[in-house]
């Protein structure tokens, strides 16, 4: 059973997620502009049933107001967001789980860069979509959370099946990747992704999605041992 996950470049360097099931029912994850989003459905023929926000930032939920005017599509997010995320039809807390066709998305509550960030974890399809909580060889800036509760969500991210593919918000993986390489200039897997990220980025190819497992070796903060290490690092790469 698989789940069609199209990239949709939006903005400066934002993703939003089509997703499709072979039913074809469909969602969109974060979409941060409406025209974008609406081009690709109009040119498949496809109906968006669902919009999925993993925070309340403009560049992951700009677009929802449009897509619901024009589709009639329902809103999935944070329960604890009501107050900035307009019209939630599926609020969203730690544990619960929205229904998506026969896929299971798992809400994972991951605070840090802001206070009511979720990230969606699909078992049957072994996705993750973590907005701006985790990235490709990065994390998220720490708005409205501390280093402590952004360790714990990088924690219950790590917890998760090595072979988990990550769906990150953001195209940062190359100027974080050179930040990594600083803290560690002799982690070879760490050299190996960038080589692959600098060969994905000259062809204007995504470097999203990635493993779990490549992340765990090559991410200094997901292999940040406690909050202090999470803190010191995420300073450090604010004023680099
Ligand atoms: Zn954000």
């Amino acid at each position: 059973m698989s789940l069609s996950i199209d990239l949709i470049p939006i903005l400066q360097d934002n993703y939003a997620f089509l997703l499709t099931t072979p039913d074809g029912l469909c969602a969109v994850v974060d979409p941060g502009d409406a025209q974008p989003i609406l081009d690709v459905l109009n040119a498949r023929d496809l109906t968006l049933s669902y919009i999925l926000n993993t925070h309340h930032h403009y560049d992951h939920t700009d677009g929802n107001a449009a897509l619901v005017a024009a589709t009639g599509a329902r809103i999935v997010a944070p329960a604890s967001e009501k107050e900035r995320i307009s019209g939630i039809s599926f609020p969203l807390s730690e544990g619960n789980i929205f229904q998506f066709g026969h896929f299971d998305f798992h809400a994972i509550e991951t605070p840090g860069h802001t206070r009511g960030h979720i990230s969606f974890y699909c078992p049957q399809a072994g996705v993750l979509f973590c907005g701006d909580t985790l990235f490709s060889m990065g994390c998220g800036r720490l708005f409205e959370g501390s280093a402590e509760d952004q360790f714990q969500s990088l924690q219950k991210i790590r917890a998760l099946p090595d072979e988990t593919l990550v769906y990150c918000g953001h195209e940062y993986t190359q100027s974080n990747g050179a930040f990594c390489q600083s803290i560690e200039p002799d982690n070879k897997a760490l050299a190996q992704r960038m080589n692959q990220v600098t060969t994905l980025r000259e062809a204007g190819t995504p470097t999203i999605p990635v493993s779990l497992a490549t992340e765990k070796q090559t991410n200094v903060f997901l292999r940040a041992k406690n909050a202090a290490e999470l803190g010191a690092l995420r300073t450090k790469k604010d004023h680099a």
